[in-house]
């Protein structure tokens, strides 16, 4: 059962999921890994995932396969970078459920994290189209759409269904502060890559009633995810939840939303020193493996925030990445 299914009923049925991993994920303290006076706390969304891969896309497939199904569609059609988290995820738990994925996918810098992605994606039995450049993954996936009539998702399954996953995070991170096994956090952390993870954060921190501020690092720069995008798919996604029969309070969107755009490097993928600093600090003192896209740059992000702002509570690093889980 749900968090969300449990505090609106009518949800049910209209916005079903299935459970592809083991909820709550883990809360714990990362004492030492900053000198600044943040208590640093860690949500291991990594561990989450019980398909031989984990991290934040599955969660988000909770929700996205049974939509598709809901649809009455039996193929997925999704975009992404060569070396994508997202298309992985879809594919293997897509193939568990009875859905084929295709890819349309754009380059991005190659280095061994990538290269070996590439291989699990070949490996994966997704429908691959290597379309290199934006305009022409756009021209593609117009024909692939009329030709198989899939269900499509934008990049890293964040559309309102998808993003649906980080309200149901943020619930289930109350409940641990309901349970006393956290005080109510300052601030979560967490990387932006197409949003979903953000939004749903914001949006399910603000029905909890918890106070807490998402710091939302952005890592990716071939899409727009600025303030006004995220809090636009936060919207979305509340609209969703009034439209299939939730009965939302009155929101105040983007209030508990802070964009990190100093982070990013020269682009998506592309390494930056303070990410580096940020992954050899994290394996050294807390015995992290973050990943460089993502996770490492969201790092990055917390270090030069603490000591620049004040909390009032523990600052949650949400690790948002699963392939750890097949090491
Ligand atoms: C996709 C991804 C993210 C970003 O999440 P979004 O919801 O796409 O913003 C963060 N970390 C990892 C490891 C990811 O694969």
């Amino acid at each position: 059962m749900t968090i969300l299914h449990e505090l609106f009923p009518r949800l049910r049925d209209s916005l079903p999921r299935i459970q592809l991993g083991t909820a709550p994920t883990p809360l714990r303290p990362l004492p030492g890994l900053t000198d600044g006076p943040a208590e640093v706390w860690l949500k291991d969304e990594g561990a989450f995932g019980d398909g031989g891969w984990g991290g934040n896309k599955v969660r988000k497939l909770e929700w996205l396969i049974p939509e598709a199904k809901r649809r009455g569609k039996s193929k997925i059609l999704t975009v992404g970078g060569i070396g994508t988290n997202w298309g992985l995820a879809c594919t293997l738990y897509g193939r568990d459920h009875g859905i084929e994925t295709i890819l349309a996918l754009v380059d991005q810098p190659v280095d061994d994290h990538v290269r070996e992605q590439m291989e699990r994606l070949k490996e994966s039995g997704a429908e691959i189209h290597f379309t290199h450049t934006k305009a022409r993954t756009v021209a593609e996936v117009i024909w692939l759409m009329a030709r198989h009539r899939p269900y499509f998702l934008p990049a890293g399954g964040s559309n309102a269904v998808g993003a649906v996953a980080y309200v149901e995070v943020a619930l289930e991170l109350a409940e641990q502060v309901r349970a006393s096994e956290i005080e109510e956090p300052s601030h979560v952390v967490c990387a932006v890559g197409s949003g979903g993870t953000a939004a749903g954060l914001m949006l399910g921190l603000e029905l909890a009633g918890l106070s807490t501020k998402v710091l939302a690092v952005v890592v990716n720069d071939s899409l727009r995810l600025d303030r006004k995008a995220l809090t636009g798919l936060a919207r979305k996604c509340a609209d969703l939840l009034r439209e299939r029969g939730a009965e939302l309070p009155v929101l105040n969107l983007g209030d508990n939303l802070i964009v990190v755009e100093d982070q990013l490097g020269t682009g998506y993928g592309h390494p930056t020193e303070a990410a580096k600093q940020a992954h050899d600090l994290a394996a050294e003192k807390a015995g992290l493996d973050l990943d460089p896209v993502y996770t490492a740059k969201a790092m990055a992000g917390l270090l030069a925030f603490d000591g620049e702002t004040p909390t009032t509570g523990p600052v949650v690093f949400i690790d948002t990445n699963g392939p750890r889980q097949l090491q």
